[in-house]
């Protein structure tokens, strides 16, 4: 439990977005942010909601020299009954405690995290939005506040938590998107932070996808950091193929992020029978099975856009389609299922509904 989470409103409301689907994704944020000290004297201290503005910081703070940041990506949902739902939270909070162990930051109790986005929510919760599709985006992060040069683990930290109301990602209905294997420049490598979420990884992603995007491409499929021979991600998303009937994912080596809608994913299609394995692939069998016929659906998941499908690939200058560049059965049948419990519209036979 918190001790006591300080509550200043905004005096001065800012309009609520009356049609989410004119809302850019992560442009617009709600009325309040939560904000909570850390150093190793007092412990987690001083939890706050304040009304979202500037945080004033010296520009010597250890995060901006040597990225010592974490972050998550999670959404609340309108029910249809009015009520609010968190989706999964506490395997956010779990993956945000398992990040700041690899980059030396300090995990913050489950049921305080957990409070802390209860209260931050409740305070804004006529910014959840209700159309088809639309949730409120909850952004929680952790920086390093100590001044000073050298590198070493800050003592004291900030632990913030932002909330955007977002339209559905595909207003129309899933899109199929067109991917570039990138086999110059890697995300992560095995030891290195790729299973953590933290700010680094994501500058060092953003020279490929800068590229792809001028290429006319919505996302690069990555591959691993030693050979460029095994499929790891596309883009801030996991990746799943349809290969011959089975369902195939790259397994979480330490350089793929362990996504909860992968998860959720992979649990959904065991439910429903589909045969399921995460095991290593490589590109090279990847284009045998395009090459053959039996790519038959390619998909992201992720919070943002939950499933996406994978239209077209392209690789070394080689371009295969996947289902034609439409949108697979599985592919949609896992959307409309993930999309269903999340805005509870199916039962939630799996309890993933806070
Ligand atoms: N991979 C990366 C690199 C990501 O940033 C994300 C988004 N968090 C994912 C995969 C998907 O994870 P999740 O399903 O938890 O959103």
């Amino acid at each position: 439990m918190i001790k006591e989470i300080k509550i200043q409103l905004r005096d001065d409301k800012r309009e609520i977005p009356q049609d989410i689907s004119k809302v850019k994704f992560g442009k617009t944020f709600s009325d309040h942010m939560f904000l909570m000290d850390y150093n190793s004297k007092d412990g987690w201290h001083d939890a706050r909601i304040v009304p979202h503005g500037p945080i004033p910081i010296d520009p010597g703070a250890m995060v901006f020299h040597y990225a010592q940041e974490i972050f998550e990506g999670m959404k609340a949902y309108r029910r249809p009954d009015g009520g609010v739902q968190f989706f999964r939270p506490y395997e956010n909070i779990k993956r945000m405690a398992r990040s700041g162990e690899r980059v030396s930051m300090p995990a913050m109790d489950e049921d305080m995290f957990m409070e802390a986005l209860r209260k931050l929510v409740e305070v804004d919760k006529d910014w959840v939005p209700s159309a088809a599709g639309s949730s409120l985006y909850i952004r929680p992060f952790m920086f390093a506040t100590d001044v000073g040069l050298g590198v070493h683990a800050s003592d004291s930290y900030l632990f913030c938590i932002l909330t955007c109301p977002v339209a559905s990602y595909y207003p129309e209905g899933i899109n199929p998107i067109k991917i570039m294997i990138e086999d110059e420049d890697v995300r992560a490598v095995r030891g290195g932070t790729g299973f953590a979420k933290c700010g680094g990884n994501y500058a060092a992603s953003i020279r490929a996808s800068k590229r792809a995007s001028e290429k006319g491409f919505s996302q690069v499929l990555w591959l691993d950091g030693v050979e460029r021979k095994y499929i790891e991600e596309v883009g801030a998303m996991n990746i799943m193929f349809k290969i011959d009937g089975k369902i195939i994912t790259p397994a979480l080596n330490g350089s793929v992020l362990p996504g909860i809608t992968r998860m959720s994913s992979m649990e959904l299609l065991r439910s429903w029978g589909y045969e399921v394995e995460e095991r290593l692939i490589s590109v090279d069998e990847l284009m045998e099975a395009a090459k053959n016929g039996k790519l038959e659906e390619a998909w992201g998941t992720g919070t943002a856009a939950v499933v996406s499908p994978v239209g077209r690939l392209t690789y070394k200058g080689e371009d295969f389609t996947v289902q034609d560049g439409g949108i697979g059965p599985v592919t949609q049948k896992l959307y409309d299922g993930l999309t269903g419990i999340q805005s509870g519209k199916v039962e939630d036979t799996f309890h993933w509904m806070e």
